[in-house]
């Protein structure tokens, strides 16, 4: 079955055409009744009947059209209209779809599995699948093995607090917050690995840009140093980008992206160390809260969080690595310098104009010693560890790998302002349905 975009060419004009879809918009005259019909990629196309011959239709009802396609510049959505001979009714909706021109973000939510039918979401989807495809065509080309770690896990890799717990079979178990320790096992007889799995995190609190599950884009590779990741990051990034604008630049417009300045984007991103950060806030007087709720001055030690971020980007062009963490305020596997102590080899980059962490890398540390104590420090049980601990037991490499938020990547991407609307159907804190 023909779609609207095929339809809507010059050759089509003054030849009979057919379409199946759903009754978008509905707009009835004394004479003619206008249906705006939806395919199911979200094309439109106008098609105009007598109203005294056209059975009563409601908003989604299901159709198929046949008509003489017909040039008229006053029809919406490149000026092609069907004037239609026959019309069939495939199921009549409900009068009352819920998904109109005004509702609230909730309703809209609440709706996700209707709301999923409107321009904005499909033009998301798109991108989304834009993204994902030439996030896999880079690496193919790369020559990166695609792999499929499990998602049912025992430990954890972010940090007790946000893990979820599940009932396996008759012991404990949690779902995965990250599949880099899996990932790194894969390396000594793989090489270069990669996966994208879904990644799940116990947000508790309610930011724009975190979700209880994404879609984790991690890669690992063996005898790498750090400046060989965070060239891989911002390749594979730019690769990405650089195609969607290319591929998918209609509906980026359409979400108000800001098209011209992504374009301009090239490697390699901007870099500054975790020092020079805190310095150009503290010049700036940037305040943080602390754990008591009050004001301070951001000092060395302190994470970077979603307003230090955006103060750091509010004006950057292009993505920026900040470098150099000090090793307390990174996870256990992040290795130490071992000429700068107290120095993360690890980076995490931020997309420009505020929109915060999109992804993370850096070189896993190798000394057995030191991740049993990190561990420790976290509360982490270095029993559940012993197979990770195995892997630097027999033929370690130095070896890193970096994790890619493809709901943040696509959120700075399309301009989104919730990270809700980057999934189609979001599971946070407070949503579990649809
Ligand atoms: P943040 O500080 O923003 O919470 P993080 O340090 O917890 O991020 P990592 O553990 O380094 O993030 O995970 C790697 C990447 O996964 C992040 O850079 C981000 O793109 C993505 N990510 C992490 N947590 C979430 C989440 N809750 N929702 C969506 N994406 C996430
Ligand atoms: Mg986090």
């Amino acid at each position: 079955m023909n779609r609207a975009n095929d339809i809507k060419t010059p050759i089509n004009v003054g030849k009979e055409v057919k379409i199946r879809g759903w009754v978008h918009r509905l707009r009835k005259q004394k004479e003619k009744t206008f249906i705006l019909i939806r395919d199911d990629r979200g094309g439109v196309i106008q098609c105009v009947f007598p109203t005294q011959k056209i059975v009563p239709l409601t908003i989604e009802s299901s159709i198929e059209v046949t008509g003489m396609l017909a040039k008229d510049d006053r029809a919406p959505e490149g000026g092609y209209e069907i004037r239609g001979s026959s019309l069939i009714v495939i199921n009549i909706a409900d009068v009352d779809f819920p998904i109109g021109e005004y509702q609230s973000a909730e309703l809209l939510l609440d709706y996700r599995h209707l709301t999923v039918r409107t321009r904005r979401m499909i033009e998301i989807a798109k991108i989304r699948a834009t993204i994902l495809k030439f996030a896999r065509e880079f690496f193919i080309e790369d020559d990166w093995m695609e792999v499929t770690p499990p998602i049912i896990v025992k430990g954890a890799v972010e940090g007790g607090s946000t893990l979820f717990k599940l009932r396996y079979f008759d012991e404990e178990a949690f779902l995965s917050q990250s599949a880099q320790l899996y990932l790194e096992a894969l390396i000594f007889s793989l090489g270069p690995v990669w996966s994208l799995t879904p990644s799940f995190r116990a947000e508790k609190s309610r930011t724009v840009r975190h979700l209880a599950e994404f879609s984790h884009l991690e890669a690992e590779a063996p005898g790498v140093c750090l400046n060989e990741i965070l060239s891989v990051e911002e390749r594979l990034i730019s690769y990405i980008i650089h195609n969607t604008v290319r591929e998918r630049s209609d509906s980026l417009n359409f979400l108000k992206s800001d098209v011209p300045s992504i374009t301009h984007i090239n490697v390699p991103f901007d870099r500054i160390t975790y020092h020079h950060a805190i310095d150009t806030l503290q010049s700036r007087d940037f305040k943080i809260l602390d754990a008591r709720g009050k004001k301070r001055t951001i000092d060395v030690g302190d994470d970077l969080n979603i307003d230090s971020e955006r103060e750091l980007t509010k004006s950057a062009r292009k993505p920026l690595f900040v470098t150099d963490y000090p090793i307390q305020i990174k996870p256990f596997y992040v290795k130490e310098d071992v000429h700068r102590k107290g120095v993360g080899l690890s980076a995490d980059l931020l997309a420009p104009k505020g929109f915060g962490e999109i992804a993370s890398g850096g070189m896993r540390e190798d000394d057995i010693l030191s991740i049993k104590k990190r561990m420790k420090i976290e509360g982490l049980d270095p029993l559940h560890y012993e197979w990770y601990l195995d892997l630097r037991r027999f033929g370690s490499v130095p070896h890193g790998g970096f994790g890619l938020g493809i709901e943040r990547l696509l959120r700075w991407l399309a301009n989104i302002e919730d990270i809700k609307d980057t999934v189609l159907f979001p599971r946070t804190m407070s949503r579990i349905i649809p």
